[in-house]
């Protein structure tokens, strides 16, 4: 059964260093949650504190109810994936996978039988006896999964590890892995300062930022219903604009539209490039750039009060740089941020 991991106010100073800053999180049976937010937020320091390489320096970590805040990483039955967690590179593939079922004394037979399970399942089987200094990435990517898998983990914690793949291989490994984290029913958190990356591939998103967590949803909610500035303008393309809030309707000075959440007064908008209509209006905004990005076109544009909006067409129908559009909003997918 997926354990439950729950961190209660966390927090790991490094001398003056507040690295992790009273984190609460809960990550239920069989989620995966991702960590997200930029270098230095203190995303693999909360990862390690749940590994156990970290000691917090207040607050505890649970798995499924139990405090292991002061367990060594041994006694955690924590499967560990690192982007630099390297293979053994004096073992064949099959040795790698097999090396902590044979720590834990496990019978030769099923060691042999649980590795075949997971390589077949990673489809890497036909890489059994390849010594792994010879695999490319992507099938080290792999192989370091069905290792950290085959001691059938409580918890199973990811750092990074899709860094330096190839775009194509990311996105492919992406899917696959997801689906297979959602198979296997095991609790995982997974670190990444890639938010399209764990958009993909997590069930919800932490959104971290200087050692806080900002947000905690699915990436649908996140990505629709940011909680603040930071969230928005991290996670996605997003269009921040001021408004006065009115009877119902905003008020952007040169435009007005249908509100759909807040209280009346200032407020910021955030409009999602996707979320305005070539025509029909009230917006009013001349195209300063266009990029053609084989699916979809993105293109730059001044309102009249010159700030930019980032807009996204489909390449049949996007206008050209100098032109003049008017833009209607999907009034569903406009979000007022509440006040800070
Ligand atoms: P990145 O995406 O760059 O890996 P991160 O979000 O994982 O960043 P952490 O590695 O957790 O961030 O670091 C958070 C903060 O704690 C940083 O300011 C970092 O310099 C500091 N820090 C991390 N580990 C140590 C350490 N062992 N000693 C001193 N400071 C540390």
């Amino acid at each position: 059964m997926p354990e439950r991991v729950t961190l209660d106010g966390v927090t790991k100073r490094f001398g003056d260093t507040l690295a992790v800053d009273d984190v609460s999180v809960t990550v239920e049976p069989g989620e995966t949650l991702g960590l997200v937010g930029p270098s230095g937020c203190g995303k693999t320091t909360t990862l390690r504190t749940v590994a156990g390489f970290e000691t917090p320096s207040e607050g505890a970590v649970e798995f499924g109810g139990q405090e292991v805040t002061n367990a060594p990483p041994e006694a955690r039955d924590v499967g560990l994936v690192f982007q630099s967690y390297a293979l053994f590179d004096n073992m064949t593939v099959r040795e790698n996978v097999e090396f902590g079922l044979k720590m834990r004394s496990l019978p030769k037979v099923e060691r042999a039988e649980r590795a075949t399970d997971l390589l077949e399942l990673l489809d890497i089987g036909e890489l059994a006896d390849r010594d792994p200094t010879t695999l490319s990435g992507g099938q080290q990517q792999r192989v370091g999964l069905a290792r950290a898998l085959a001691i059938e983990p409580r918890v199973l914690l990811l750092d990074e590890p899709m860094t330096g793949l190839d775009a194509k291989l990311k996105s492919r490994l992406q899917r696959e892995i997801g689906s297979l984290l959602e198979d296997l029913d095991v609790t995982a958190l997974y670190v990444t300062h890639d938010q399209a990356e764990a958009m993909v591939m997590c069930d919800r998103i932490a959104v971290m930022n200087d050692g806080t967590i900002e947000q905690v949803g699915t990436p649908d909610e996140v990505y629709e219903r940011p909680a603040n500035d930071f969230v928005a303008d991290f996670v996605g393309t997003s269009n921040r604009l001021a408004a006065t809030a009115r009877d119902g309707r905003l008020d952007f000075g040169h435009a007005t539209a249908p509100a759909p959440n807040g209280d009346d007064g200032e407020v910021t908008v955030v409009v999602r490039p996707e979320a305005f209509e070539l025509g029909g209006g009230p917006f009013s905004a001349t195209v300063r750039e266009r990029f053609y990005l084989g699916e979809h076109v993105r293109a730059v544009a001044e309102l009249p009060d010159g700030e930019s909006l980032t807009l996204r067409f489909d390449p049949t129908e996007a206008p050209a740089a100098g032109e003049e559009v008017s833009l209607a909003l999907d009034t569903d997918r406009v979000h007022v941020l509440p006040e800070p």
